[in-house]
């Protein structure tokens, strides 16, 4: 394939609408698992990774109060933050003191968007009962799910009142396309948003090797790195973000440049041609 030397194009957008109707957020947001050094999330935000994704979970509540610190003086509104309840506090009480906890340790008023990490054997329509009264009590803006398939997503989106289900967070990479067969339409459908963690793979993709030189070959003609040609890739669609963890400085400028990257129908076309999805044969597949 031949790949014209492009300038990276600026009408992309670097915010899009957090599923439909929803705030503007940062497509390329950052993790925060293992426990991230401060100074490399706020470095992030200073280049526009605004979107940060945090859990109850993460080093025990270390991720969160690594956030507060990374945060401390940045105007609230220009942040996106995103936070997740255990499965074993997901129930009617335990999600509003699981959220408490939260606010606490990331030194915040309120959460953007506060998801069930994963299902476990709390019914859904308590979880999402209990996540409806946060919002309405001023302590999230949105609530959300990760790791559900889409029968799950229906199941919880059925059961809620007055509010909607703003996203589901699911393993999404180039080795890992399925959500675009399953989780994906249905978001199109339902209106949310589909956030891709562990976006660079497992192992992480190595440019060197040889299954990676389409993305390559991109990156050289948008001056960027492969990795930041994977997150590009895989945010095109207006519904899909992506939360990649840098804990090294040169790796969140890598990751904050595909911000700017848009890719064309032929670089598309041949990122597929190397990274076809496959066929999903059990649930959703999750780390
Ligand atoms: P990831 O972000 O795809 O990969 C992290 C690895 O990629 C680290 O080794 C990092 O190295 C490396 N890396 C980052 N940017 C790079 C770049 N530009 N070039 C080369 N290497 C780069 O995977 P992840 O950490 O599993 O997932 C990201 C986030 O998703 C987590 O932090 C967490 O917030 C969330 N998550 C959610 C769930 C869930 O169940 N909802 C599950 C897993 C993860 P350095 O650290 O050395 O920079």
């Amino acid at each position: 394939m031949r790949i014209s030397n492009l300038p990276a194009c600026q009408s992309v957008p670097e915010s899009k609408p957090f599923g439909r109707g929803g705030p503007l957020v940062s497509r390329i947001g950052q993790g925060t698992w293992p426990v991230p050094d401060p100074a490399a999330l706020r470095r992030g935000i200073e280049l526009g990774l605004t979107h940060i994704d945090t859990a109850e979970m993460y080093g025990a509540g270390r991720s969160e109060e690594a956030v507060a610190e990374a945060i401390r003086g940045i105007a609230r509104e220009s942040l996106f933050i995103v936070s997740k309840v255990l499965p074993q506090n997901a129930h009617a009480k335990g999600v509003a003191l699981a959220c408490e906890r939260s606010l606490r340790r990331l030194k915040l008023e309120y959460l953007d968007c506060y998801l069930l990490h994963w299902r476990g054997t709390v019914p859904l329509s308590e979880t999402m009962g209990a996540l409806e009264r946060l919002v309405d009590d001023g302590k999230i803006r949105s609530l959300g799910v990760s790791n559900l398939d889409p029968w799950d997503l229906r199941e919880a989106a059925g059961s809620l009142h007055g509010h909607r289900l703003a996203c589901d967070q699911v393993l999404y990479n180039l080795d890992e396309r399925t959500p675009e067969d399953h989780e994906l339409p249905w978001a199109r459908d339902y209106g949310c948003a589909i956030v891709a963690y562990t976006p660079l793979g497992q192992p992480v993709l190595d440019p060197r090797d040889k299954k990676f030189a389409v993305l390559a070959e991109i990156a050289r003609a948008h001056d960027v790195t492969p990795h930041a040609v994977a997150l590009s890739f895989l945010t095109r669609d207006p519904l899909v973000f992506a939360i990649p963890k840098a804990a090294r400085l040169e790796h969140v400028e890598a990751n904050a440049a595909a911000l700017r990257v848009e890719l064309s129908a032929d670089e598309i076309a041949a990122i597929n041609a190397e990274h076809p999805n496959r066929e999903r044969t059990g649930p959703l597949p999750t780390n």
